[in-house]
């Protein structure tokens, strides 16, 4: 039977094994989907070791995700643009990597919640893989402007370079007045020490406010957008389940509903 995992480090509190089970239940596939801890630099090994017991597929996550990208004998035309891996899939002998961030962000976005993004300003925070893994999905959408702000500026500056298209700037976020965003995107790791990114509090006025973390790490950041005015906020978790669904559709061939398995989840993880 081939076997699936999710590699990361920390991996222990991944949600991806009940996720894709759940899925598997949803389509009468036998999935076996597995979590593997894997620190920086170990990822060429465990992927020997994982195709020795016939490992077929893995979702990759922090702080692997360039490594995937490096490690990848073909890659999908938006792993290419993310310079990012977070869904491998072994096909003819050698591991194609797939980006699938973006995808599950703007489906959570647009599906789950029903906002469109038709001619939205959107400001991204951060900087790193996953902001990288968004940036040109959100450019597909039909955003008219893309605002990146990271607390290394250089970093910003980078991906704004690497993003070559003039609706993309470093974000100028010294606001007076209304904020000049409509959506305003947390993709940084802030939450994870319950911090926020320094922001100024003008920003979230009137805007729709996401942040990729989810549960109780998500919150900090949250509350404060609500409390500074933001007119609906969001967490990272139908991201996750979306995003999900990308990789067990290249895996699988077929996409799963969502819909059952974003429902339990919100209720094990709690409100957004
Ligand atoms: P990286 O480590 O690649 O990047 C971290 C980013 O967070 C950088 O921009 C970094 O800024 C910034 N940052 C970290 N700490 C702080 C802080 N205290 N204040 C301000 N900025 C900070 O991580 P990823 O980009 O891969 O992931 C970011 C988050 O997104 C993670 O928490 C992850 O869980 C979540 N995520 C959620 C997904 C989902 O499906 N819901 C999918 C992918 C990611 P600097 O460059 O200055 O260090």
């Amino acid at each position: 039977m081939s076997l699936y995992a999710v590699m990361g480090y920390p991996i222990g509190h991944s949600l991806s094994p009940e996720i894709h089970e759940a899925f598997g239940a949803l389509t009468g596939l036998d999935v076996r989907y597995e979590r593997r801890e894997v620190r920086p630099a170990g990822l060429a090994e465990a992927l020997s070791a994982f195709r020795a017991q016939e490992g077929r597929g893995a979702n990759i996550t922090v702080p692997l995700k360039g490594e995937a990208y490096a490690l990848a004998t073909r890659t999908s035309a938006r792993a290419e643009r993310a310079r990012a891996v977070n869904t491998l899939a072994w096909q003819g002998g050698g591991w194609f990597g797939d980006n699938t961030d973006g995808a599950g962000l703007i489906r959570d976005l647009t599906v789950n919640h029903g906002w469109s993004l038709q001619t939205r300003r959107v400001l991204v925070v951060g900087a790193g893989g996953a902001a990288q893994g968004i940036v040109g999905p959100l450019l597909d959408a039909g955003i008219t402007h893309l605002a990146i702000s990271n607390r290394n500026p250089e970093r910003a500056r980078d991906l704004v370079a690497a993003c070559r298209d003039a609706r993309v700037g470093v974000a100028d976020t010294g606001v007076a007045g209304a904020s000049p965003f409509d959506v305003v995107i947390n993709a940084t790791a802030a939450g994870l020490s319950g911090d926020l990114p320094a922001l100024p509090d003008a920003l979230f006025e009137g805007a729709i406010v996401y942040d990729l973390m989810y549960g109780p790490k998500a919150q900090v950041f949250l509350s404060h957008a609500r409390a500074h005015g933001a007119c609906a906020v969001a967490d990272g978790l139908g991201m996750l389940v979306e995003q999900a669904a990308e990789s067990f559709l290249l895996w699988w061939g077929v996409r799963p509903a969502t819909e059952s398995v974003l429902a339990r989840l919100r209720a094990e993880v709690g409100a957004a």
